[in-house]
């Protein structure tokens, strides 16, 4: 099965790596990822004490802390820019098969 390519400035074909995953384990929600991507695709959360990621009606006391996660994945370029900048292996990116 081929995977879905894309053209560079030069006509160069390359692979496009879109964003799968964030491993809110790991995550610092340092928001690095957040500054480099242009294209409206990270945010950050709330989690609570036990790990979970907080309602954003739910009241703001319980945000224990935050982590990055993908809101709009149907944006993302496949550009690996949030992986490369993340200081903690976070990302999982992969090629969209076709
Ligand atoms: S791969 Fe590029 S476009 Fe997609 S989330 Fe990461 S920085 Fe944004
Ligand atoms: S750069 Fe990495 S550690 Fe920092 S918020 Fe993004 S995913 Fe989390």
């Amino acid at each position: 099965m081929a995977n879905l390519t894309g053209l560079t400035f030069g006509q160069k074909e390359w692979t496009p790596k879109f964003v799968e995953a964030i491993d809110k384990e790991t995550c610092l929600g340092c928001g690095r990822c957040f500054k480099v991507c242009g294209h409206n695709v990270l945010t950050l959360l709330g989690v609570n004490e036990d790990g979970e990621i907080i309602d954003e009606d739910d009241d703001d006391d319980d945000v224990e802390r935050q982590v990055m996660g993908i809101v709009n994945k149907d944006n993302c370029v496949g550009c690996e820019a949030c992986a490369k900048i993340c200081p903690k292996n976070c990302y999982t990116n992969e090629p969209l098969a076709m």
